[in-house]
């Protein structure tokens, strides 16, 4: 799914994309530099396999996310352009964003709750 971004004096833009138990919830508004903002919430569940007992548990999902998104044409050096996100396509493809998020989570070191209580 792409949703369009926003530029300096649009509307904001309520977004919900979901990947199997995961949720990301928020607002897409005009930030600086011609950059979109995504100000949102993850939730839900996220299935992960504990790095000590290799089983696959759960664990709940909640956490605050704030990005920014260039459309990769603008070419200044400031640094909110550096930590942006960049979209090549012209759309804000927020599946893409949620599943980076579920990767970074992933590559984290994970103990399932048994495991953490040893
Ligand atoms: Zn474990």
């Amino acid at each position: 799914m792409g949703v369009p971004f926003i530029r300096a004096g649009g509307k904001p833009l309520a977004v919900k994309v979901q990947i199997d138990g995961a949720t990301l919830e928020g607002e897409l508004s005009a930030g600086k530099s011609n950059l979109t903002r995504l100000s949102g919430r993850l939730s839900g569940k996220i299935r992960l396999n504990c790095d000590i007992c290799l089983s696959v548990y759960e664990r709940d999902l909640d956490e605050n996310i704030e990005a920014l998104i260039s459309d990769g044409v603008y070419k200044g050096d400031g640094e909110e352009v550096s930590e942006a996100v960049i979209e090549q396509s012209g759309f804000i493809d927020l599946e893409e964003i949620l599943r980076g998020e579920i990767a970074s989570i992933e590559c984290d070191y994970h103990r399932c709750d048994s495991c953490q209580k040893r």
